[in-house]
């Protein structure tokens, strides 16, 4: 037996010190998690502490006797959460956790109270973890404020705003108030950037943003939208924060130049659209919406401009949006096709040229003007696609008229349009088209207007030249509506110019246009042009251009533009 006790005795010291070794690790783990515990048994009343509470509380484990010594370090708005939290077994929970902060310090701690019931709900034991939670609080503020925020000017991002908006909304339409939504453009925004470089245009940003924080306040939000795209919203937008008013000080606050970090200063302009809630939408981001659309009737104004919501610009851009679409599909679908009008000598026998003029078919059969979808087509860029379509379909019927009737001293007049002229790869797309259909380049014509040298006119120049050289020529078309201005004709490198149907319509009627014309005919023939008037209708207009000087005749006194099997037959005869 005396073995058998020697036996328990040593197994029982075995497991004793097993025990110890363990308890070692635990505290050890425990110390090292940079947690702290605090174990409570409501039995026999005791409180067992580990962990870091020096990290947390400034005193150790061993120095905590109870909750009141916490309770006296708290930052008071969180004592009574955190007291509720403290005493759990008080509202029958098993489980709670909350964050508070201490008086005067940047720590973040996370509580967690852990209560352990019997069979009756007495509570048998009490746990509490404090926890560091600093680090992903601040994380947690970060990627909030990067909800909420647009980190390069500080104001609202453009999905916050959208929610603000919308509360202002909701809370307009229990008031009966207006909400107005100014949509901010910044002028020329891309000469600011190209000439300066982006983190300049990233400063001027800046800048903006920081006058139009002015502005906020708990009526009025401001957003940065998105590149130089600002939004303000404002709510019952009376007095000091009356759209008006806004705009008088804006515009005001903008005319002082913002100094910039490399040294320049630069002022801007804006062009802005309004909507307003709840006349032109009760929507949101349909408000934003239309903001935006009246903003480019502002920006086309001549910027700096600010464009009121409109009815019909809205309509307008609804039709033209319409008609892009309907566009894209027509040029898949190969609904365009090209039309000629013939130019005639002032003896009105010799032909001196057609010009090609596109014409659209629409699903219907109806055939709609160029004077419509032209313009459309420039803004929405689609006149490059449409003009190659232009070019190849009209060197292809030239060059069929040669293969069949021989080379005549007809020449092909194309309308370019500037986008087009400007393009990087027109040049070589003319070129190309040229060679492979096989046509003299001293046959063909190009119209351009005047707005072709409106910003680089040295640029066009000498990519005119670059065409002139390989016997290209080209017409000034539609002039005289324009800035016309007669000086800088000496400069440009062109051949012959069209004097405007608006001309020809009232050079019968009207004296002082007669002597316009005159001048016009007389000063086009010093400096070695070729003139053609165009529009011509009436026999008189003809008889009297012709009396005054002018060399070529266009109009439907002679001819209507005509299609492909018209213009055979006048080529093949001619
Ligand atoms: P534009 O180049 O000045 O063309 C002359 C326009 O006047 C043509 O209208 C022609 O049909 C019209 N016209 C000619 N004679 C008379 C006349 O005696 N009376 C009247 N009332 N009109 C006459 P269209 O074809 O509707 O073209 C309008 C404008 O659309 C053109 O003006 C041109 O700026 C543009 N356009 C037409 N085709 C093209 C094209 O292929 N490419 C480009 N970029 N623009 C084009
Ligand atoms: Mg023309
Ligand atoms: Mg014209």
């Amino acid at each position: 037996m005396q073995g058998d006790n020697n036996f328990d005795l040593g197994l029982l010291n075995a497991m004793n010190n097993r025990l110890l070794k363990d308890e070692g690790i635990y505290r050890l783990l425990i110390d090292k998690s940079g947690e702290a515990f605090a174990y409570y048994s409501f039995a026999d009343r005791r409180t067992e502490c580990l962990g870091d509470w020096e990290h947390f509380f400034g005193f150790s484990a061993n120095e905590y006797i109870s909750i009141s010594q916490i309770m006296d370090l708290v930052d008071s708005s969180y004592t009574a959460e955190l007291y509720e939290c403290l005493m759990l077994e008080r509202r029958g929970k098993e489980k709670e956790t909350i964050e508070f902060r201490l008086e005067g310090k940047d720590l973040w701690i996370e509580l967690e109270t852990t209560v352990i019931y019997d069979g009756n709900k007495n509570p048998l034991t009490r746990m509490y973890c404090f926890r560091d939670v600093t680090k992903y609080r601040v994380l947690n503020d970060e990627l909030s404020y990067m909800a909420y925020y647009d980190s390069l000017t500080g104001l609202l991002n453009r999905n916050y705003f959208v929610k603000c908006l919308e509360e202002m909304i909701d809370k307009a339409k229990s008031n009966d108030c207006i909400v107005s939504v100014l949509f901010l453009d910044i002028d020329d925004f891309r000469r600011i950037n190209d000439s300066m470089g982006l983190i300049v245009g990233d400063e001027v940003m800046q800048k903006l943003g920081m006058v139009l924080r002015d502005y906020v306040s708990d009526n009025v939000r401001v957003s940065h939208f998105n590149g130089d795209i600002f939004c303000i919203a404002i709510y019952d937008p009376v007095g000091v924060r009356s759209v008006d008013n806004v705009i008088k000080t804006l515009k005001k606050k903008l005319e002082t130049p913002f100094n910039l970090s490399n040294g320049a200063e630069t002022t801007i302009t804006l062009s802005i659209g309004i909507a307003e809630f709840p006349e032109s939408s009760k929507e949101a981001m349909e408000l934003i919406n239309l903001a935006e659309i009246v903003m480019f009737k502002a920006k086309h104004r001549g910027k700096n401009n600010v464009q009121y919501f409109d009815a019909p610009i809205i309509q307008e851009f609804i039709y033209n949006i319409e008609l892009e679409h309907k566009m894209e599909k027509a040029l898949k679908a190969g609904n365009f096709f090209m039309c000629y009008q013939p130019q005639y000598d002032a003896d009105g026998v010799h032909l001196r040229g057609i010009e090609a003029l596109v014409r659209w078919r629409d699903e219907d059969g109806r055939i709609i003007s160029p004077g419509s979808f032209i313009p459309v087509a420039e803004k929405n860029g689609t006149i490059l696609q449409l003009g190659e379509f232009v070019i190849e379909q009209s060197l292809a019927d030239y060059s069929r008229l040669i293969d069949k009737y021989g080379q005549k001293d007809v020449i092909l007049s194309i309308n370019i349009s500037a986008i087009q002229f400007k393009s990087k790869n027109f040049v070589n797309f003319l070129m190309n088209t040229i060679k492979k259909y096989n046509v003299p380049p001293t046959q063909i014509e190009l119209e351009i207007t005047e707005s072709v040298f409106i910003d680089d006119m040295e640029d066009i120049v000498a990519k005119m030249n670059v065409l002139r050289e390989i016997g290209i020529r080209f017409s000034m078309d539609d002039f005289g509506t324009g800035f016309s201005s007669l000086s800088y004709l000496r400069s440009l490198p062109i051949d012959t110019l069209k004097i405007d149907k608006s001309f020809v319509d009232t050079v019968v009627t009207d004296g002082p246009t007669r002597t316009i014309a005159e001048a016009i005919i007389d000063l086009s023939k010093k400096l070695g042009f070729d003139t053609i008037a165009e529009g011509v209708e009436e026999e008189v207009q003809y008889s009297l251009l012709k009396n005054i000087g002018c060399e070529n005749i266009q109009g439907f006194y002679f001819g209507k533009p005509m299609e492909m099997e018209d213009i055979d037959k006048l080529y093949k005869e001619y």
